[in-house]
């Protein structure tokens, strides 16, 4: 075997060895309920959260973008990928967000290597939070500024860099974490922010159920999001002042260089944005609400995470779920601390509250609650 043929397969026997290994598995159907290798299963993975993936009107408004439009944005936004259609969802996304301006990117991983790289500049500080996403932490790591780690939630301690560091400053975080369905205080950390100066970016892919940030005076904020998640479709968005928005056109290279976001995507995002701000969207989120509620009471998000420790508790979890039907993803470091390894749910409106008992009555017979 080649030199890294057999390196690759080193590396691969170690992550099996310590239950790291992973592959991907085709999940055929769409909504919650799909076939993996024959079996039936439900699904409690996806962050579908309003189940705008499947509603009719985004599935119809992606079939006659491409229709209109083709398949690809064909080159990229600034040379000739830029559809009526692109504008369109950025201005939606600007009024949803009550900001200036907004600029859509592939994903939201891009989005945030964009902006963190385009504002964080060396002479910044960044100031993250240590249970921020992957691409957050790419996005710092890649920025020329200094990153220091602010421990999860503790604005105190947030509170205390701050102090110590001179200069420009830059907070970013999560508004519902990923993986803990957590919540950040909004209001105390804008607060913080606009005593400081400091640009609040905030990431708010997961916030199907809110927290929202109240407009705040001298507060500086970016808003991160998500097309892929509640919103049903594939990219990421930047929302802020119009001055942030348009260095980010010429400065934010995970913008500049490469292709434009395509038309289905794009019409598909708009469609699921409109949804979102209509009457329909406030009884999706009702009905959200109200099958969190079923499974944990009172939790702030869609996100349910149920921590077992090590991983191969966690992959013993999800093994005995999908026995009975249900898929539910094992998560393991390095996506959260080790010996935190967790079962994560994921609720959709898009679930039967059977689906929900159903899964409530197995977590509790398999004593996994
Ligand atoms: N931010 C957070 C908090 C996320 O959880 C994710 C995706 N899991 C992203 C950004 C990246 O979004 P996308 O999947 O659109 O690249």
């Amino acid at each position: 075997m080649t030199h890294w043929n057999s390196w690759a397969e080193r590396e691969l026997a170690g992550l099996r060895a310590i239950n790291r290994y992973r592959e991907t598995v085709p999940f055929d159907g769409h909504g919650p309920e799909g076939r993996v290798r024959d079996q039936r299963l439900v699904s409690f993975a996806s962050n579908d959260y309003l189940g705008l993936s499947s509603h009719p009107q985004v599935r119809l408004a992606a079939i006659a973008a491409i229709e209109r439009f083709g398949a690809g944005a064909m080159a990229s936004r600034l040379i000739v990928g830029t559809r009526s259609l692109h504008d369109e969802l950025e201005s939606l996304l600007a009024e949803w967000n009550q900001t200036e301006r907004a600029l859509v990117f592939s994903s939201g991983y891009s989005a945030n290597l964009g902006v963190l790289t385009t504002f964080g500049e060396t002479d910044v500080t960044l100031f993250s939070d240590e249970l921020n996403h992957a691409s957050i932490i790419d996005g710092c790591r890649l920025a020329k500024a200094r990153t220091l780690i602010y421990r999860h939630l503790d604005l105190q301690h947030l509170q205390t860099l701050l102090r110590q560091t001179p200069g420009r400053k830059i907070v970013v975080t999560e508004s519902v974490f990923s993986m803990d369905g957590d919540t950040a205080p909004l209001p105390a950390l804008a607060e913080l922010c606009s005593e400081h100066g400091a640009l609040l970016i905030l990431d708010e892919a997961h916030a199907a159920l809110g927290p929202k940030l109240a407009a705040t005076r001298d507060l500086e904020v970016l808003h991160v999001g998500t097309l892929s998640k509640t919103l049903g479709s594939l990219g990421g968005f930047v929302a802020g002042s119009s001055r942030l928005i348009e260095l980010l056109v010429n400065r934010a290279r995970t913008f500049i260089f490469t292709t434009g976001l395509s038309p289905a995507d794009t019409a598909a995002a708009a469609a699921a944005v409109r949804i979102c701000r209509s009457e329909e969207g406030n009884h999706l989120r009702a009905r959200l609400r109200s099958l969190v509620d079923m499974l944990r009471p009172g939790h702030p998000s869609a996100i349910v995470p149920i921590v077992l420790g090590d991983d191969a508790a966690a992959l013993g979890a999800a093994a005995r779920l999908r026995e009975v039907g249900i898929h539910v993803p094992a998560i393991r470091p390095p996506t959260v601390p080790k010996g935190t390894a967790r079962l994560r749910v994921a609720l959709s409106a898009s679930h039967s509250e059977a689906m929900v008992e159903s899964l409530r009555a197995a977590l509790g017979r398999f004593n996994f609650v």
